[in-house]
């Protein structure tokens, strides 16, 4: 096979995972940042940095790669779309423009029958009032457009809830949606890889935990039945067969205190709960999304061991620029450290992650805690 090169756009971590598999793989890889300036020129072949509207940049980009994949899924829609006009890019336009907006993604699952969240859609206050009244209880509302990590969201408790007014206030001039808050029984997601060719893998369920509203940890084996953890894999392979999905997509879902399974979002690409599949599967969710770009077969999926994942955030840090010692975490048999080179450490920034794998998952889980309290 000729040597590839694959274009991606978005400048954050998972690029710099891509890059990666790509380096040992024998690709080459461009990424277009649109801007952040956080470092993919270590690993890229290339890293350009001009905005997503930057003409220059878009010729520079395109007229180098064989194939377009993104890390990131809040990209202008016409930008995707205009560049799948000349390379093959996966995943297509349209099943971003779905993940990314949750109007329509919400709208997608309520259509294909697939079981999510109650939601309302509102625009206006007199909307939110209305969706109140048909959602009783504690709600959440979320911007349509542009929230990660649990940001662009307010909680409406029933209790003490601030007036309808003062809630639209923080919305003003967006879409939103309003959402039954869950009585969380557990979250877990699936990792599907769908080819262009129509073949489908999915991984085994992670079960996560959420600090904040931001992935703490992911288990796998998640701890729930065989019958749940089928389920959601089916699930899972039906969202990504009826986007006509190609390449990575990570698929959330709740558990409530029925043990029913809840689609709550969809990720169009590697996902920061697939991130032990680097060490403890026999293909990595970055090696699935390089091979279902330029139409490979897919790799088998596979745990070789229980694992747990950490995610390490800035809050950790000495510094800005200072980082942990990591002697403490290293010392744990079966741990891996994975530092995304992010030059500046904020609170609930992602810096990096660790995995434990170990022959059990209550070991893996034990050695990931012993890690959490060296570094409380
Ligand atoms: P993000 O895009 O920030 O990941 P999510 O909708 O996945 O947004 O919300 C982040 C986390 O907040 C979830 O993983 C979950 O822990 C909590 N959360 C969000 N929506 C709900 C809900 N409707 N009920 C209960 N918990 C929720
Ligand atoms: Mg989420």
């Amino acid at each position: 096979m000729d040597e590839k090169t694959i274009g991606v756009l978005g400048g954050g971590q998972l690029g710099r995972m891509l890059a990666l598999e790509a380096r040992r793989m024998g690709y080459k890889l461009v990424q277009w940042t649109g801007g952040d300036q956080s470092g993919a020129e270590l690993f890229a072949d290339q890293a350009i940095y001009g905005s997503f509207d930057d003409q220059a940049a878009f010729e520079q980009f395109v007229s180098q790669v064989d194939a377009v994949t993104v890390e990131f899924e809040n990209i202008p829609k016409n930008l995707v779309a205009k560049i799948s006009a000349l390379k093959p890019t996966f995943p297509s336009s349209e099943a971003i423009a779905i993940c990314q907006d949750r109007e329509l993604e919400k709208t997608f699952l309520r259509e294909n029958g697939i079981p999510t969240t109650p939601f309302r859609i509102v625009q206006s206050a007199e909307e939110l009032e209305s969706a109140l009244a048909e959602l009783p209880g504690d709600v959440i509302i979320k911007t349509a457009r542009d929230g990660y990590d649990g940001k662009g969201q307010l909680a409406l408790p029933v209790e003490n809830r601030i007036s309808n007014a003062e809630a639209w206030s923080h919305f003003t001039g967006l879409r939103a949606i309003v959402e039954k808050k869950i009585n969380l029984a557990g979250e877990i997601s699936v990792m599907v890889v769908r080819g262009s060719d129509g073949q489908v893998v999915t991984y085994d369920p992670a079960e996560n935990e959420h600090k904040n509203h931001i992935l703490h940890l992911s288990i796998v084996p998640a701890r729930l039945s065989q019958e749940t953890l089928d389920l959601a894999r089916e699930i899972a392979q039906s969202v990504a067969e009826k986007l006509e999905y190609v390449g990575v997509i990570g698929v959330e879902f709740f558990i409530d205190q029925d043990g029913k399974l809840l689609v709550n979002e969809m990720a169009p690409r590697p996902h920061n709960s697939g991130h032990h599949t680097l060490d403890a599967c026999q293909t990595s969710q970055f090696e699935q999304q390089l091979r279902a770009v330029i139409g490979l077969p897919l790799g088998a999926t596979g745990l070789l061991k229980p694992v747990v994942m950490l995610n390490l955030l800035g809050d950790i840090w000495k510094s800005e620029a200072e980082q942990p010692d990591w002697t403490a975490a290293l010392e744990i048999p079966g741990s891996k450290l994975h530092l995304y080179g992010k030059k500046t450490a904020k609170a609930n920034r992602k810096m990096g992650h660790l995995t434990f794998t170990a022959d059990t998952v209550e070991e893996a889980l034990q050695n990931a805690e012993k890690c959490i309290e060296a570094y409380r």
